[in-house]
């Protein structure tokens, strides 16, 4: 096994069955070859920017910044992408080169629905076909995006092993790629999974940081202060981190859905109670239990309760490089609420937790400091589910 490959420090690597070996090693060819040829580069940022509607704007957040008293808040706004999410860049990136290395059928995995949706859009646009993996369970909370699918052109298949969620769903498509090679290609949701899936995931959603560090130059002549963003998998996050990376001065903050708090069982946050393990292909940080088996991981929001963290993040935790800090249900809530009233923002209840920890710490800096928040999608999704959590039951 290559050990050395897809490393970082001690985590990623390809902890795969044999017979995924072949595919891995394909799209790791192909990667390296299209990531630096310049006619893939111009399909993509075309499709960016004339379908996605790239770049997403950074906005620079008066009325936030007033009320909380303290540092200066630019919102990076991928709410605004095609189809209200970060997901699109990647998704649009794995479509293209899978297309390019003369795939003709996509699958996915999803959770909530967001990535399927997602790879469903792309799937039509590019002319492929695409089945999407679901636990059977998330089907019937996420009905509306089943529908979104199938209405898109895919085909939806419910998984109905384990606890019928997300990381039943990733194991099935894995199963499905092993079988089914030739034609297929595996659009992985985030920057996980054996490697090369968390570079190849990472380089698609660092043009989120490509963008914002030259928009903050241009809109203040600086670097900010502090880039936060919420982490499920942690490819919103590593995406608004990545080129800040060098810049030792701008705190990279990852906030992590504590669900009802650390100290319970009902929490999604993997740096702060997980441990070091081997999941999906990958070494990294898991939420498992005292057997070393995946832990059942809760949060409100369905886009992060997933039990691990991308490798990268894994390492960026590791050297002290990044902070990730847990953010539970009721902060979140309270600030989907509170950006919503302050600046006519509804953000996605994942990004709610960015939001959340930046109204804990905006306050306690100088106001010449400057932070930047990834809102990583819109919140039209998660209306009835915040409605239903204070208590009013609206339909759908
Ligand atoms: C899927 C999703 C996330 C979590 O995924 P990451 O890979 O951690 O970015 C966050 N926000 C939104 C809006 C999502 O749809």
């Amino acid at each position: 096994m290559p050990e050395s490959k897809g490393r970082f420090g001690i985590h990623g690597g390809q902890y795969i069955p044999e017979t995924l070996m072949n595919a891995v090693i394909e799209l790791e060819r192909a990667y390296d070859h299209y990531k630096n040829d310049p006619d893939f580069n111009r399909e993509l940022t075309e499709l960016f920017n004339s379908y996605a509607g790239r770049p997403s704007l950074l906005y620079y957040a008066e009325k936030l910044t007033r009320e909380l008293g303290g540092a200066k808040i630019y919102l990076k706004r991928e709410d605004l992408n095609h189809t209200g999410s970060h997901k699109i860049n990647n998704v649009l990136g794995q479509a293209l080169l899978a297309k390019k290395m003369g795939k003709t059928r996509l699958i996915a995995e999803t959770g909530a629905g967001q990535h399927g949706v997602a790879t469903a859009t792309a799937a039509a646009l590019l002319d492929m076909e695409c089945v999407v993996f679901m636990g059977e369970e998330d089907t019937k909370r996420q009905a509306l995006n089943v529908y979104r699918m199938k209405l898109l052109g895919s085909e939806v298949i419910p998984v109905r092993t384990g606890t019928a969620t997300l990381k039943d769903a990733v194991s099935e498509a894995m199963r499905e790629w092993t079988s089914r090679i030739d034609d297929t290609h595996y659009c992985l949701g985030s920057v996980m999974g054996p490697h090369p899936f968390p570079t190849i995931v990472r380089d698609f959603q660092a043009v989120i940081s490509r963008e914002a560090r030259a928009q903050i130059l241009e809109a203040e002549g600086r670097l900010p202060d502090a880039v936060i963003a919420c982490v499920g998998g942690g490819s919103n996050a590593i995406g608004s981190f990545y080129h800040f990376i060098p810049d030792e001065s701008v705190k990279l903050i990852g906030c992590e859905a504590a669900g009802r708090g650390i100290d319970t069982f009902e929490t999604a946050a993997t740096v702060n109670t997980g441990r070091l393990g081997i999941f999906h292909g990958m070494k990294s940080y898991f939420c498992q239990d005292e057997y070393g088996q995946i832990a059942p991981v809760y949060s409100i929001s369905a886009g992060l309760d997933y039990p691990g963290i991308g490798p990268e993040h894994a390492h960026l935790h590791d050297i002290g490089r990044a902070e990730y800090v847990p953010v539970t249900d009721e902060a979140a809530v309270n600030a989907f609420e509170y950006l919503s009233r302050t600046e006519g923002i509804i953000p996605a209840i994942e990004s709610a937790h960015a939001v959340a920890y930046a109204m804990k710490l905006a306050p306690t800096l100088d106001k010449d400091k400057i932070i930047i928040i990834t809102i990583s999608g819109r919140g039209d999704k998660d209306c009835a589910a915040i409605a239903r959590y204070r208590g009013e039951d609206i339909y759908e």
